[in-house]
């Protein structure tokens, strides 16, 4: 079968990040009653998940932004002499390649000549509060006095939503709640919007040297992709939870059979395939298997054998029946889907029927 089974883990929070680098040179000392105002609004604008850090030209120290309305004054004082200059920040930036930089100053920043065409002037604005801090030439996006809204607006862009998919993609497990899983023309997603956490770790059924990647939409509309590296899973093991009670097994023979059975709960008889008996005091009604523990839209897989029958509940929406064949829950019902390896989708090849038969003797429900 042209499918393997794979693990991964993506790693993206929404908010993102951002670093501010204040000019406290004497060409930028006019304009440090508007620079503390601007980076005052934008500290205040931003969501408490992002990540921010505050630095000076000409000083690879970095310094708390929470306390940036109390100290700014000595700050930008213990500063002034410094000088414009990038380097000693830069070497810090470069440690952390996907962090927008915004530079706020006045005047020309003497060594930014240095950074022309490297990755970190690609993500850095530079924020004129007077004369240009680059001059005539155009090394990064320059703007001039910007609202504080407006510059919240530039640099803060986070994600907004994510899908999960690729070739032959199907999950199986995965552990962030906030992604659901989707389908559009046999080709499965997941997705989430609007977490604060994206990160997750991923376990599902690809297509081998497919390529499985998860596209970020930002709140501007732009899109991301980030390519994931599948580690090959060993094909998850049976882990039997437990096994029937002499009352269940009852049930399950007889279910198996298609005959009613008598109900030990309410002592009347059910059909073979009623999984939940109704009859009760119990306002949701009482399993017939109260050994498996579990809840309503699980999938439980019987597994007999001599004299016993052991199970396994899972919880997540996909349930692997054998390499290439899969039930996924879809509302109240389980639809089997068969992996086709030439278009490298899945095609719907029937509803999940109660005690399904399995590869390997089983028989699965989906309670
Ligand atoms: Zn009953």
């Amino acid at each position: 079968m042209n499918i393997g089974e794979y693990s991964a883990t993506l790693s993206l929070a929404s908010g993102g990040s951002l670093a501010l680098v204040l000019d406290a040179s004497e060409s930028a000392e006019q304009a440090q009653a508007e620079i503390s105002t601007l980076v005052t609004g934008v500290l205040t604008a931003l969501p408490a998940r992002v990540a921010c850090r505050l630095f000076f030209l000409g000083n690879a120290m970095p310094y708390s932004p929470g306390d940036f309305p109390l100290k700014a004054a000595g700050w930008f004082r213990e500063n002034r002499g410094r000088g414009s200059i990038l380097a000693p920040v830069a070497a810090v930036l470069d440690s952390q390649p996907e962090m927008p930089v915004v530079i706020i100053g006045a005047g020309p920043i003497f060594d930014l000549e240095d950074w022309a065409d490297t990755p970190l002037l690609a993500r850095t604005t530079l924020v004129a509060m007077g004369q240009s801090l680059q001059g005539e030439m155009a090394y990064a996006l320059e703007i001039e006095r910007p609202s504080p809204n407006d510059l919240f607006q530039r640099v803060h862009d986070p994600v907004a939503t994510v899908r999960i998919g690729g070739d032959g993609f199907m999950p199986l497990g995965w552990d962030n709640a906030g992604y659901r899983l989707s389908q559009l023309a046999g080709a499965f997603q997941l997705t989430s919007e609007r977490l604060d956490e994206f990160g997750t770790m991923l376990h599902f059924l690809a297509a081998p040297g497919g390529c499985v990647k998860a596209v970020a939409t930002l709140a501007s509309g732009q899109s991301r992709d980030i390519v994931l590296e599948p580690q090959l899973a060993p094909t998850e093991r049976f882990d039997w939870q437990g096994s029937l009670t002499a009352a269940e097994m009852n049930i399950f023979q007889a279910a198996l059979r298609h005959e009613d059975f008598a109900c030990p709960s309410c002592g009347g008889r059910h059909r073979w395939d009623v999984l939940t008996c109704t009859e009760g005091a119990a306002l949701l009604g009482t399993p017939v298997y109260p050994s498996l523990k579990a809840q309503p839209g699980q999938f439980a897989l019987f597994q007999p054998g001599q004299g016993t029958v052991r199970f396994r509940v899972t919880a997540s929406d996909v349930f692997t029946l054998e390499l290439g064949r899969v039930v996924v829950r879809e509302g109240q019902r389980g639809t089997m889907y068969a992996y086709q390896p030439m278009s490298a989708r899945w095609t719907a090849s029937g509803l999940l029927q109660p005690y399904q038969p399995v590869e390997g003797g089983g028989y699965v429900v989906l309670l």
